[in-house]
């Protein structure tokens, strides 16, 4: 597809193209259709882009998104609070969340410890875990991190750290493919994986 030298459009194109996964053709076709779209429709997605960065912060405990200072799980006092769920993003709750079968607390990491991209323990919350661990009156850390070189090595790094403190240390059981995402696993597999964990 041509581009048609009309900024208001290359604009558009230009801002889809760098979602991830949205290649050049692609955010064309998207720009093409808000285009063509009602501008009631055109509205409420940049309202709802505007609403997302105004009205959403990270939970001050466990760091998964929330609208208030403690996210809807933090705040949910149907949940185990003894357990603890570390996991490497928000989108990991939310896969975990879609199997119905954890109903502990979370602790988002923001990533995992990769010497390759620059990262070290100090740039994740693995500080605040342990203060969490401290803290609160925790008696199982379940780690569930992603099956990579990565995340083993934070697997690592985390159970040689929390091994003093009195908790079961476990993580999810072996058949979740290397090299695999949660968020892209279905919800039977990470719900097995989860009740079928580990001992550390
Ligand atoms: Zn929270």
């Amino acid at each position: 597809m041509k581009e048609l030298g009309i900024s208001a459009l290359d604009d558009l194109i230009d801002q889809f193209s760098q979602l991830p996964g949205i290649g050049r053709k692609t955010a064309q076709r998207l720009a093409l259709f808000i285009l063509k779209s009602s501008p009631e429709y055109a509205n409420d997605l940049a309202n709802a882009i505007i609403n997302i960065k105004q009205n959403t912060r990270l939970c001050k405990r466990c760091f998964n998104v929330a609208e208030e200072e403690f996210c809807s799980i933090c705040s949910d006092h149907n949940r185990d609070v003894h357990k603890i769920c570390v996991v490497e993003d928000i989108v990991d709750v939310m896969a975990i969340e879609e199997t119905r079968s954890y109903r502990g607390l979370y602790h988002v990491l923001g990533g995992v410890i990769s010497p390759l991209s620059g990262v070290s323990a100090d740039q994740l919350r693995i500080k605040e875990l342990v203060e969490r661990i401290q803290n609160e009156n925790i008696e199982e850390v379940l780690l569930a991190l992603n099956p990579s070189t990565e995340g083993e090595a934070t697997i690592i790094y985390i159970t040689r750290l929390l091994k003093n403190f009195n908790i079961r240390l476990t993580r999810l059981a072996s058949g979740v493919p290397m090299g695999s995402h949660l968020e892209y696993l279905d919800v039977a597999t990470i719900g097995k994986a989860i009740q079928s964990r580990q001992d550390l």
